[in-house]
């Protein structure tokens, strides 16, 4: 179930305190002026025991009627969504020991609820006597899509299963959560467990200053308690902030190489094998989607999603390979060559190419992200983020701090209106990094969604929560942002944008809701574009000290980065991708294939440096075993597709044709921001591209040729 908006029926709950329990107060801009960690545990318990009734009410008068029904299950929806996603937010932006175990607490309670609702046979046969109703027929093709979404995340569920399949169900579902929660604990203990301490200083050498710092506070932590960033020792982890430095910059070959060797083996063998578990999740997930009718797990994942099929992913997939093989050969022998020059003996290694690969990037583009920042400064950056949206949206946005309660002081609140000044939308930014209580990262997440349940005269505008972690701003100097946290502000606005200017009035439906997860990158990726749009980001930066604009040699070069080495990064994406869905689509114990078969294989065809023969990578590929995305890893790639293509509309009509570049952009805003998952996906491209998507856009952005 989606989480939702609107306060349509129902109404509040009442706490049974005389205080007003913020988590309660669904339909309206949230209280963060009244929230306590103290609310959660009872507001919480007491939203589900309103909602638990509401519930078994609806269960035992079953109205198949899209009021009866649907609306009913929307506002459900909505209070949970308002009341657990107030929590949910919260423990990204401004977590606390407290919030955190009030959290653990309540969240067993509110996943079995959840589990409770999409379970439920009295609804699921609703939705099915609804879709069967003569009033069906005149309901409008959103309200269909929302009823089909229904019924297929109940069957999905496994509601349809006779009691005994359910029960199987059921207890595959447990021990899946299970297996997963192992695998991802094996992959931290088995990165624990490992560490190598430096002693000598020749051994650190050529690495980064933040490097050393972060080695030196691991040895310290181990117990080296003298321990410098200048005179080590230092601890060098199998952690990604301390392992990927040390690949790229470091000096000492034989060391890269124990290094490397540790990171592709880990979780491999000995007591946080990973292995074996990997082969329990596929054989559950097959058996899973067998269950439920799908010929194998796979087929269930693409179900969802806008891919039409798995041969119609292992076409997309192909194509990219067959355009990005031959580059990343080149690439290949470009770096051997390269390397060659720098002094390396015999063939290119695996743990030699990200530090080569850094040491050509660094010779040709001699410029560094510290040096772009006084360029972009961030209200000049905002300034011309909204600016673009006015160009290519008809929107206006203005400054609306301090209209309603904000979660800390460098919070800001926008408004969002139309041509006329009426507004539209609003939304938060967070824009900067707070380790102590903020999550890392960046994320769009919806505070409240459009609706017309429950709406006197027009629907209840959305709002947005964009959050991104960038620099703080030092002393009375504004913020002054990375070209990569430009990059990442467009692509959480861009998400904000589909969020914010959705025409759908249905809260089930609106914004990003109901959108296939494949497709949901689209206008976050096609923001990124604009990036890489000379005037849009010359445009936008402003030296902080001379307010002298982007020089265009830099800009050169940023664009000129974003194609170095495009066919490798592609290459390793599919193979991850191709990797994926095969091991979902077979069942391997009647094939006769090992997991590590089935690596090999699908290496021959998608690595130029092939993986070694002892390499366990798969058993620390938490996406796909242990997070949300398997069978689904191709996402990234499809999802890149649909937004390259987007933009390339623009490039069709003319990035500097500014009337064209409007008529565009409003076509844009009516189609893809505007019809959300109220309409199929694919639809939706079709209609704002005039044709069905083609890799061709992002194969030339990437400097890559598509395949004759
Ligand atoms: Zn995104």
């Amino acid at each position: 179930m989606l989480s939702d908006a609107a306060s349509a029926s129902g109404g509040n709950v009442v706490s049974s305190s005389e205080a007003v329990n913020p988590l309660h107060l669904s339909g309206a801009l949230p209280r963060f002026d009244l929230f306590e960690s103290e609310h959660v545990v009872p507001g919480v318990r007491a939203l589900l025991t309103e909602l638990e009734g509401e519930l078994s009410d609806l269960e035992g008068s079953i109205e198949p009627t899209w009021t009866g029904l649907i609306d009913r299950l929307e506002s459900m929806s909505e209070r949970l969504g308002f009341g657990w996603g107030m929590v949910g937010h919260l423990m990204g932006v401004q977590n606390s020991d407290a919030l955190r175990e009030a959290h653990a607490e309540v969240q067993p309670e509110v996943i079995g609820f959840g589990l409770r609702l999409a379970q439920s046979r009295p609804i699921f046969e609703g939705l099915e006597a609804l879709q069967a109703s003569d009033a069906f027929s005149g309901l409008d093709p959103a309200q269909k899509r929302i009823v089909a979404s229904l019924l297929r995340e109940a069957r999905h569920a496994g509601v349809g299963l006779s009691d005994s399949d359910r029960e199987r169900f059921n207890a595959i579902q447990a021990e899946l959560g299970e297996l997963g929660t192992r695998f991802s604990n094996h992959v931290l203990d088995a990165t624990k467990a490992f560490g190598l301490l430096l002693r000598d200083p020749a051994e650190m050498a050529g690495t980064p200053e933040s490097l050393r710092e972060l080695s030196a506070q691991n040895a310290r932590e181990a117990g080296e308690e003298g321990a410098t960033p200048e005179a080590g020792p230092w601890r060098i982890t199998l952690d990604a902030p301390v392992l990927i430095p040390f690949l790229e910059h470091g000096e000492h070959r034989d060391l890269r190489e124990q290094l490397y060797r540790a990171y592709v083996t880990r979780a491999g063998s000995g007591e946080f094998d990973n292995a074996p578990l990997i082969e329990q999740i596929l054989a559950l997930r097959h058996e899973m989607a067998r269950l439920l009718g799908f010929e194998s797990y796979a087929a269930l994942s693409v179900d969802s999603k806008m891919a039409p099929s798995v041969a119609g992913v292992d076409s997309l997939l192909e194509d990219l390979r067959e355009s990005s093989m031959d580059s990343a050969r080149e690439d290949l022998s470009a770096l051997q060559s390269y390397a060659e020059e720098q002094g390396l003996e015999g063939d290119l290694q695996l743990w030699d190419s990200g530090f080569y690969s850094e040491r050509l990037r660094e010779e040709k583009f001699d410029y560094s992200e510290e040096e772009l920042r006084p360029y972009f400064p961030m209200p000049r950056v905002l300034e011309g983020l909204f600016a673009l949206a006015g160009r290519l949206f008809g929107v206006s946005i203005e400054a609306a701090d301090g209209e309603t309660p904000v979660w800390h002081e460098d919070v800001r609140f926008f408004r969002v209106k139309d041509e006329a000044g009426n507004p539209l939308a609003a939304f938060f930014l967070d824009p900067f990094s707070r380790p102590g209580d903020k999550r890392g990262g960046a994320w769009m997440d919806e505070c409240l969604g459009r609706t017309i349940a429950g709406a006197e005269t027009s629907p209840r505008a959305a709002v947005a929560y964009l959050v991104c972690n960038q620099a703080p701003p030092v002393g009375e100097q504004p913020s002054l942002m990375t070209f990569d946290e430009v990059l990442t502000l467009f692509h959480e606005f861009g998400h904000g944008l589909q969020h914010m200017l959705t025409r759908v009035d249905y809260g089930l439906a609106s914004g990003i809701r109901n959108i296939e997860w494949d497709a949901v990158e689209l206008p976050s990726q096609f923001m990124e574009n604009w990036c890489y749009h000379r005037e849009t980001l010359i445009g936008l930066s402003g030296h902080i000290e001379t307010g002298e604009k982007l020089p265009v040699e830099l800009f050169d070069k940023i664009d000129a980065a974003r194609t170095f080495r495009a066919g490798s990064a592609m290459m390793r994406q599919l193979y991850f991708a191709t990797m994926d869905l095969a091991l979902h689509r077979t069942d391997l114990a009647e094939a006769g294939e090992s997991i590590f078969d089935v690596q090999r294989r699908i290496a021959e065809k998608t690595t130029v440096l092939p993986p070694l023969p002892e390499d366990r990578f798969l058993c620390s590929f938490g996406h796909i075993f242990a997070g949300g995305y398997a069978a689904g890893y191709y996402s990234y790639k499809w999802a890149e597709v649909l937004s390259a293509d987007a933009f390339s509309a623009f490039e069709d009509a003319g990035l500097e044709d500014a009337e064209a570049v409007a008529e565009t952009g409003r076509r844009f805003r009516e189609t893809v921001l505007a019809m959300g998952g109220g309409t199929p996906p694919m639809e939706v491209f079709t209609a704002f591209r005039g044709r069905e998507p083609s890799p061709e856009a992002l194969l030339r952005h990437s400097g890559l040729a598509p395949a004759a």
